[in-house]
């Protein structure tokens, strides 16, 4: 299930381009994670498209209370990545790791376990 008020921030964020592609570069190949800026761009959090989030709303109504299958962040990725509207950063590996372990410190990122339900199409 998805809650209208998410989808409604989902389109907020994808409007204003917090709705981040970012490229990793290491050793001559590269991979991809997706980041989501909250409101006042401090705090963000890192998307597996479709997957997980590792935010609070995530933790508690899609892991424990199965309430819903996915948080706006979540719905955010889906949307700017089939709207084409994101903003696409190239961070090299050791950069990315440092803005990494510079949230965590912040406190802004927790991973959580991989939930069994999957975001429907
Ligand atoms: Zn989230």
């Amino acid at each position: 299930m998805i809650e209208k008020l998410d989808v409604l921030k989902a389109r907020r964020a994808v409007f204003s381009g917090r709705v981040w592609k970012i490229i990793v570069e290491s050793q001559g190949n590269s991979w991809e994670t997706w980041i989501v800026y909250g409101p006042k761009m401090k705090t963000c959090h890192i998307v597996v498209p479709g997957k997980h989030c590792d935010c609070l709303d995530f933790l508690f109504n899609v892991i424990i209370r199965r309430k819903k299958c996915a948080c706006y962040h979540i719905i955010a990725q889906k949307m700017a990545e089939a709207q084409g509207k994101y903003q696409t950063v190239v961070l090299k590996e050791e950069d990315f790791v440092e803005v990494l372990i510079t949230q965590k410190l912040k406190g802004n990122i927790t991973i959580w376990s991989m939930p069994r339900q999957r975001l429907q199409p």
